[in-house]
């Protein structure tokens, strides 16, 4: 017999899978992602986003019966993975139950006629599951910044890359396919196509099969200096064009340095000193005008090659038409330092002092991205200060990630800054015909803008398939516009 409770919700599902979450702390945890507003939220808007309960099932089994359930009673569900999206994609309303992927960590080894892959629970963090993988001597190759918290559900829903994207690809070119649970509890594995994107609209994905390869070995790499960025992607499009695909091809912006120090994942135990020492930084514009003056406008290109011999890279300048004065290994060696900090407790703490520091990713083609930068840098440095960042290139364009970071001495003011400038970001990107989104997704963030942030086609076809295979909306409602 079920017992009585006072929260029916978690009591079903108790029922069903044997567990849930209902603790206040636990939905408290569930309610935000590290989209920053919701960091800023007072108690009557969390009460907003507080949901009833939040199920942890284990299997295709397990969510099925789930989906069942919901459709049955018309329960809204919001699948989690990390909770690592910036843009409050997994944040739920009042009243909904979340389903938190993170026990799904099924693990099958296979092979096929193009190599190794794995049947990966939805569930799986990248850092845990690389870790796993690199026992057998393999790898995913898929490294985003948020790999230490972010899960394979959570990537495939966004359209995640990872910084060696340039070799490998984003991940919609690294997965084979999908076990996608349905509402009213239907298990497909299909082309994982569909769910690139969707945000969890459509279905929850239980597994994945991801290629992978031999676990890569040492890399050399190189950083060259540029006076412009018109000069450094002139050096990036001849890279594109003459060598074999180097595992990162990147343009760093003059002020990328030191957001690297200002990024919010500090290491080690004097992590809040630094997060004071930017948060009073950021607070005096004076202290950041004569910073700004001592950084050169200047641009790195940066490349990393995999398995290279040492000092193999520099054998890549003749061809670049760049001279050796301009290249040093440092440069690179310093990026690949900076990659990988993030903690998400930092994160949080900085905004608590009421500092931003935010990453607003468009894309545009070759010929455009010198100007992207520039109208963009232009639109947002009234409310904060800027640093750019090129990568992702493909053969018709690239992403530009613009760190945009502030802070002010109140709540209120802090939210209307971070607000103004996402705003003026989108606007310009609107203005200058980019897209302005390009692997961090949509969520409820770029709700305002979702035209300016997707394909009109491919959101019309998700609209249709929303349509047969959610026909109650029972799936992250009013996310992705739909
Ligand atoms: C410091 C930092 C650095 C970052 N760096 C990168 C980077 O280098 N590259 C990059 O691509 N992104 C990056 N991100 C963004 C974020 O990590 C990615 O968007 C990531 O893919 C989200 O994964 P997650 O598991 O945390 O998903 P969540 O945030 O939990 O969810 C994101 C969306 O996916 C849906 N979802 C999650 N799991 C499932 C599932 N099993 N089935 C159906 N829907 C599901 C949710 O409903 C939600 O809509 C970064 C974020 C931070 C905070």
């Amino acid at each position: 017999m079920k017992p009585p409770s006072t929260n029916p919700l978690a009591a079903d599902i108790k029922w069903m899978l044997g567990s849930c979450l209902d603790q206040p702390s636990d939905l408290r945890e569930r309610s935000r992602d590290c989209w920053l507003p919701s960091v800023w939220w007072t108690p009557e808007e969390e009460k907003f986003h507080l949901p009833a309960a939040a199920a942890q099932p284990k299997d295709d089994l397990q969510l099925s019966t789930l989906l069942a359930w919901a459709q049955e009673n018309g329960v809204v569900l919001v699948p989690r993975g990390g909770g690592t999206g910036t843009l409050g994609a997994a944040v739920p309303e009042a009243g909904t139950v979340v389903i938190d992927t993170t026990r799904m960590r099924s693990f099958k080894l296979g092979q096929d006629e193009k190599g190794p892959f794995v049947r990966a629970g939805a569930g799986w963090t990248g850092a845990a599951l690389e870790a796993k993988l690199n026992e057998s001597g393999l790898s995913l190759c898929h490294f985003p910044d948020s790999m230490a918290a972010s899960t394979v559900g959570g990537w495939i829903s966004t359209r995640s890359f990872g910084q060696l994207s340039m070799r490998y690809g984003g991940i919609e070119q690294q997965v084979l396919s999908v076990v996608a649970v349905y509402p009213g509890g239907r298990v497909m594995e299909e082309e994982a196509s569909v769910h690139l994107g969707a945000e969890g609209t459509l279905a929850v994905m239980s597994e994945a099969a991801l290629r992978c390869r031999k676990t890569p070995g040492s890399w050399d790499g190189l950083g060259i200096r540029f006076p412009s960025l018109e000069d450094a992607l002139g050096a990036a499009r001849r890279a594109f064009d003459l060598l074999a695909p180097p595992s990162a091809l990147m343009l760093q912006g003059p002020m990328d340095v030191y957001a690297a120090g200002l990024r919010v994942g500090y290491p080690g135990e004097f992590g809040f000193i630094k997060e004071l020492v930017s948060a009073c930084v950021l607070r005096i514009p004076l202290l950041l005008e004569l910073f700004k003056r001592h950084v050169r406008n200047e641009w790195v290109l940066i490349l990393i090659f995999e398995n290279a011999p040492e000092g193999s890279a520099w054998n890549v300048l003749a061809r670049l038409g760049v001279s050796p004065e301009s290249a040093s290994r440092e440069l690179a060696a310093a990026w690949g330092e900076s990659c990988f900090q993030w903690n998400p407790v930092s994160l949080r703490r900085a905004a608590e002092l009421f500092c931003f520091l935010d990453v607003f990713d468009a894309w545009a083609p070759w010929d455009r991205l010198s100007g992207l930068e520039r109208t963009l840098r232009e639109a947002v440095s009234p409310y904060a200060f800027t640093t750019s960042f090129l990568k992702h290139f493909d053969k018709d364009g690239a992403c530009l990630q613009m760190s945009f970071a502030g802070a002010r001495r109140k709540r209120i003011e802090c939210v209307g800054a971070y607000e103004a400038a996402w705003r003026a970001g989108h606007e310009a990107c609107l203005r200058f015909g980019a897209r302005a989104s390009h692997h961090r997704g949509i969520g409820l963030a770029r709700q305002p803008w979702i035209k300016a942030c997707t394909d009109a086609r491919w959101h019309a076809a998700l609209r249709e398939r929303k349509a047969s295979a959610d026909p109650f909306n029972i799936l992250n409602p009013r996310k992705m516009g739909l």
